[in-house]
């Protein structure tokens, strides 16, 4: 409690009245600080004063309606009346910030700018991070919970809006060989056949690399190409993950809770969710566009097959609207972003 600092006495600045503790009990005592440049003085109502050196104190900067604080060695405080440091304090501590600080804390204006950043934050947390852990998760999972979350969805699904193909086995047998040979050669994906009227023509990628391909969409094609076209599409889904990652990013925390408890309940119903509402994220749906596109250059498969198909399935949503039918689900290959416009005229200006 010696003396330090050098600028002169502030001799016309008011007292203050403030409470002090002395760090031995949690009684307060009233008392006042006399401006003074030299050291802080703190005299007690018994008149008797305590020096502090100006070097040694801590101060808090009070905000709304908390008091600042000043901290003084060996657990002694001092609360001010009111949030503002008076001046004085502030120049013989060299904290000449700190109303400006406090005033930023007060102000609407920073206020907003906080929520912005904070906006800001959190949306980079959205698009990067989750994404990315996303991503992260779905190629940690092991072959079997892959296998047995895609049974689970095609089991739900099979009960809810799948029927049994009545496309006879022979001509099934065909389009798988044919899909085996041409897009998925040396991998384990695999076809199924359904019969739906519900979600009309229409392939649904699983994560037990299975690829559901409805009767209709088998109807609607005029030409096999056409269907390996949508395959091809599908495919990228599958070798992208992207129905798990789209339902991981979609419900991160539960599914983190599912990895730690093994509980694959959650992860299946998120993913339900995703391959019945078909709605993958526009650089989901653009990666798998890019993986078609180059399967079928790599197989030598006209491009012209991906752009007919789409035309065709655009055309018979559009009928299915105008026949007022609103339980219309649109197709996964038939998402509208990137625009329809845009993917037709890709695949139809290819040269091959
Ligand atoms: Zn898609």
């Amino acid at each position: 409690m010696t003396t330090s600092s050098g600028t002169a006495a502030p001799a016309t600045e008011p007292r203050v009245c403030v409470r002090y503790f002395d760090g031995r009990t949690s009684q307060p005592y009233a008392a006042e600080l006399i401006p003074d440049a030299t050291t802080l003085i703190v005299q007690l109502e018994s008149g008797e004063r305590r020096h502090f050196d100006w070097s040694s104190l801590t101060v808090l900067n009070g905000v709304g309606s908390v008091a600042a604080v000043l901290e003084l060695p060996e657990e002694q405080r001092i609360e001010l009346p009111n949030p503002e440091i008076p001046a004085w304090i502030q120049k013989a501590t060299g904290k000449h910030w700190l109303d400006k600080v406090r005033h930023w804390e007060g102000s609407l204006r920073w206020i907003a700018l906080s929520v912005v950043v904070i906006s800001a934050l959190v949306a980079s947390f959205v698009l990067l991070v989750v994404p990315a852990a996303a991503n992260w998760i779905a190629w940690a999972l092991p072959e079997s919970t892959l296998k047995e979350t895609g049974d689970q969805v095609l089991q739900q699904l099979d009960s809810h809006l799948l029927s049994p193909s009545t496309l006879i086995q022979d001509r099934q047998q065909a389009l798988e060989r044919r899909y085996r040979q041409q897009l998925a050669p040396g991998v384990s994906y695999r076809l199924v056949f359904r019969n739906s009227p519900e979600i009309g023509a229409n392939a649904i990628a699983l994560p037990n690399q299975t690829i559901v391909v409805t009767d209709q969409l088998v109807d609607l094609a005029d030409n096999d190409q056409e269907i390996m076209a949508v395959l091809a599409h599908e495919t990228g889904h599958l070798a992208f993950r992207h129905s798990l990652r789209q339902a991981i990013t979609g419900g991160i925390t539960s599914i983190a809770m599912a990895m730690i408890t093994g509980d694959i309940i959650d992860l299946g119903n998120a993913l339900v969710g995703v391959v019945v509402s078909q709605k993958y994220s526009r650089d989901f749906e653009r990666e798998a566009d890019d993986y078609a596109f180059r399967l079928m250059t790599d197989q030598h498969i006209p491009h012209h097959y991906f752009s007919d198909i789409l035309r065709k399935l655009a055309n018979s949503e559009e009928d299915s609207k105008e026949d007022g039918n609103d339980t219309v689900r649109l197709s996964d290959f038939l998402q509208s972003h990137p625009p329809t416009a845009e993917r037709i005229a890709r695949f139809a200006n290819a040269q091959s």
